[in-house]
């Protein structure tokens, strides 16, 4: 049966991954994987994980199934967390929401929900978007279309193409928005652009379906989450895809969540049903380790603080190295102007460079990045930014 199968080419991320495990100069940088890193260049466990844990590893009483949704108490604490305590929708009784296998694994079964209701419906993704969309949505047997987002010239969102874009779309399609820091461009929306796609999707009978996999790391939780909260202020219907892996750091543990809002209280019973019978038919529930400790956390006075002093800690190294990089590459005296890094969000911009330059940063400098030139500004650190920013200068001159 496999021996007609032929290897399909390696993933790029991981392929660069190999190529910078094997390097073995001392000043190497990876700005390629997509994983916050500390000044160290290490992604530690957060304190507060660490804490949650300690707790479980005492206080856990079983281990039985836990069921499609997971855990009720984690659902409840994710969901105020995305849409703030006193959300209408939450109050309403309008949301359901499901723990799952991480942000993918609410992607994957938010598309799947979506085929159920509609099969073979048109999503509408941002060009560019993070890659792993295409294949999640597709496989799932949605059709996708693109919106122009980013202007890789000017260094900002094509918000007019985007717009025009969007209003030839039909009644009906859905539009997959990405919450907040953008991946891979680091360029979000802005409350008044929120404001208009919102309007325009009301319009024109549009299914919001928002992805929110940096809730924290652009300029905090509640900024952060402005559109999603926004949006779900204002429509009938809308998905969420959600991710606890960066923000809690919580990478392999998997944890994310989906939330489906309905017009009505009874229509999320509905949709819930339905949500649960999907997640049944894929992996039949979710792991339990990882959100276990988020909840353990959410539900703390003193983990909770100290967590979101944590995630503090890193959304402001990444808005102070944007600043940095930005400053260093002045001070090389650069024509470009690079100040779109400081204004962009989250862990990721483009820098603009070609493949040439790129790949001589790798091979003469030991800078790694992908082909597109996103990088991960979190692979910076103060010990490297004028060793990065110069770089960059002798490549771009
Ligand atoms: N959405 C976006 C935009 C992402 O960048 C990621 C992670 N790279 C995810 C979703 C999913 O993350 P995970 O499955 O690791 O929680």
């Amino acid at each position: 049966m496999f021996e007609k199968l032929t290897a399909l080419p390696p993933d790029p991320i991981l392929s660069l991954m190999g190529l910078f495990r094997q390097d073995t100069r001392s000043n190497k940088v990876d700005l390629g994987v997509g994983v916050y890193k500390d000044e160290q260049g290490n992604t530690p466990i957060m304190a507060a994980v660490h804490a949650a844990e300690t707790r479980l590893l005492t206080e856990e009483t079983t281990k039985t199934y836990i069921g499609m949704a997971g855990s009720a108490l984690f659902n409840e604490r994710i969901a105020e967390l995305l849409l703030g305590n006193d959300h209408p929708a939450i109050k309403d009784k309008r949301i359901v929401t499901a723990q799952t296998p991480g942000g993918c694994g609410a992607l994957r079964m938010v598309a799947e929900f979506l085929h159920q209701c509609a099969p073979g419906s048109t999503v509408w993704v941002s060009d560019p978007t993070w890659g792993n969309h295409i294949p999640l949505l597709s496989s799932a047997g949605l059709q996708l279309k693109t919106y122009p987002y980013y202007d890789g010239v000017k260094k900002e969102i094509r918000f007019d193409a985007m717009m025009s874009a969007l209003e030839q779309a039909a009644k009906g399609d859905i539009v997959l928005l990405h919450g907040c820091c953008h991946n891979p461009s680091g360029a979000d929306l802005d409350k008044d652009q929120w404001h208009a796609v919102t309007e325009l999707m009301l319009r024109k009978g549009l299914l919001p379906f928002i992805d929110i996999a940096y809730q924290g790391l652009g300029d905090g939780l509640d900024e952060d989450a402005y559109g999603v909260r926004y949006v779900a202020a204002h429509v009938p219907e809308m998905v969420v895809a959600g991710s606890c892996s960066k923000n809690f750091g919580l990478y392999r543990e998997r944890v994310g969540y989906l939330v489906v809002l309905s017009a009505s209280a009874e229509q999320a019973v509905n949709a819930g049903s339905q949500v649960m019978t999907t997640i049944r038919a894929h992996y039949s529930m979710p792991p339990s380790h990882g959100a276990a400790i988020v909840e353990t956390i959410l539900s703390s006075v003193d983990l909770k603080k100290q967590w979101l002093d944590e995630l503090n800690v890193m959304n402001q190294r990444i808005n102070g190295l944007r600043r940095e990089l930005n400053l260093a590459l002045q001070q090389q005296g650069v024509d470009q102007d690079f100040s779109f890094i400081e204004r962009q969000k989250g862990m990721f911009s483009f820098l603009g460079i070609n493949k040439k330059q790129i790949l001589r940063l790798r091979e003469e400098f030991a800078i790694y990045m992908v082909d597109s030139s996103r990088v991960n500004v979190a692979g910076l650190a103060s010990g490297n930014i004028e060793y990065v920013a110069s770089s960059i200068a002798a490549v771009i001159r």
